[in-house]
């Protein structure tokens, strides 16, 4: 993995620009509002080996590194902490597309199994284009498509079994917020209001959404270890949704960085089918990428 001091001015002034506007100058983890300058740049593709792993398992069709796609905006507590770490620490945490998109990936793969090559060949990019320009055809699509564009957080290194340490919390500004019961529609409880309430039950996702106005629901805090489950319900999950950038860059930037990847049985199992389980002949290459030695030089 590049170093930070590598990391750190990866992007030139322009894709800085672009990057900012791209998140609405907020920081994509904890939507903290930053002034110009105040923000960090972290890099996805931001190496050889993450370029390798987004190539072999068809996650994304690639673009240069250094192109603001892939870049996200971060304030300086979450860029160093959580996203990107620093040369005396890693980053605490990586984005994954979320459990629910993960599952339907994997079911949307078997399907292709007994189709021809380019079904087979299909990004995860792709996979979830094709959910979102027909999210109504078939139970799967209608289960996963109110979580498109949906990420949760996966601990970089698993919890310290012998450690007494508290789990890191993040804390995250007041934002627009829907509430999800997996396996429903989204139940119009979007809201930046106080109403937006949790729908009770097991399986309910909190999805902080992307949006640019500031809501006026109460600031979350959530721990890195407990599924990052928002404090006051154990049976909700934080996602955050990220429009802005490819759900497969994401995977394979996680595919480098975390050590832990067995700790998450869906990611383990989509990652073998894209990887190893597509069916695809000895050799099959992406097409249309730039030559790693291209991109990073
Ligand atoms: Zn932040």
């Amino acid at each position: 993995m590049s170093s930070y001091k590598q990391l750190e001015p990866f992007f030139d002034e322009p894709a800085r620009l672009q990057i900012r506007n791209d998140f609405s100058s907020k920081c994509v983890l904890c939507k903290e509002h930053l002034k110009p300058g105040e923000g960090h740049c972290v890099p996805l593709l931001n190496a050889h080996k993450t370029y390798l792993k987004c190539l072999k398992g068809f996650y994304t069709k690639l673009s240069m590194p250094r192109d603001a796609r892939n870049g996200l905006y971060a304030c300086q507590l979450c860029a160093h902490n959580w996203l990107m770490g620093t040369d005396d620490k890693r980053g605490l945490a990586a984005f994954i597309p979320c459990e629910p998109l993960m599952v339907y990936a994997l079911h949307a793969l078997n399907l292709a199994s007994d189709v021809d090559e380019a079904s087979r060949s299909q990004t995860l990019d792709e996979l979830f284009y094709d959910l979102a320009n027909d999210p109504d055809a078939t139970p799967e699509r209608r289960k996963a498509a109110p979580f498109l564009y949906c990420y949760q957080l996966f601990p970089v290194r698993a919890k310290p079994s012998t450690s007494n340490l508290d789990s890191p919390v993040l804390s995250v500004h007041p934002s627009p917020l829907t509430y999800i019961k997996e396996g429903d529609s989204v139940d119009g409880s979007r809201s930046g209001s106080d109403d937006a309430q949790p729908v009770k039950g097991l399986n309910t996702y909190c999805i902080i959404e992307h949006d640019s106005n500031t809501g006026t629901a109460t600031s979350k805090r959530m721990s890195l270890y407990r599924q990052l489950v928002c404090e006051d319900n154990d049976a909700v999950t934080t996602l955050w949704r990220l429009p802005m950038r490819a759900p497969g860059l994401f995977f394979g930037y996680a595919d480098a960085a975390v050590a832990s990847k067995s700790s998450n049985p869906a990611f383990m199992r989509l990652h073998f089918k894209m990887r190893f389980g597509r069916g695809l002949p000895v050799g099959y290459r992406m097409q249309g990428v730039p030559s790693d030695d291209k991109a990073f030089a």
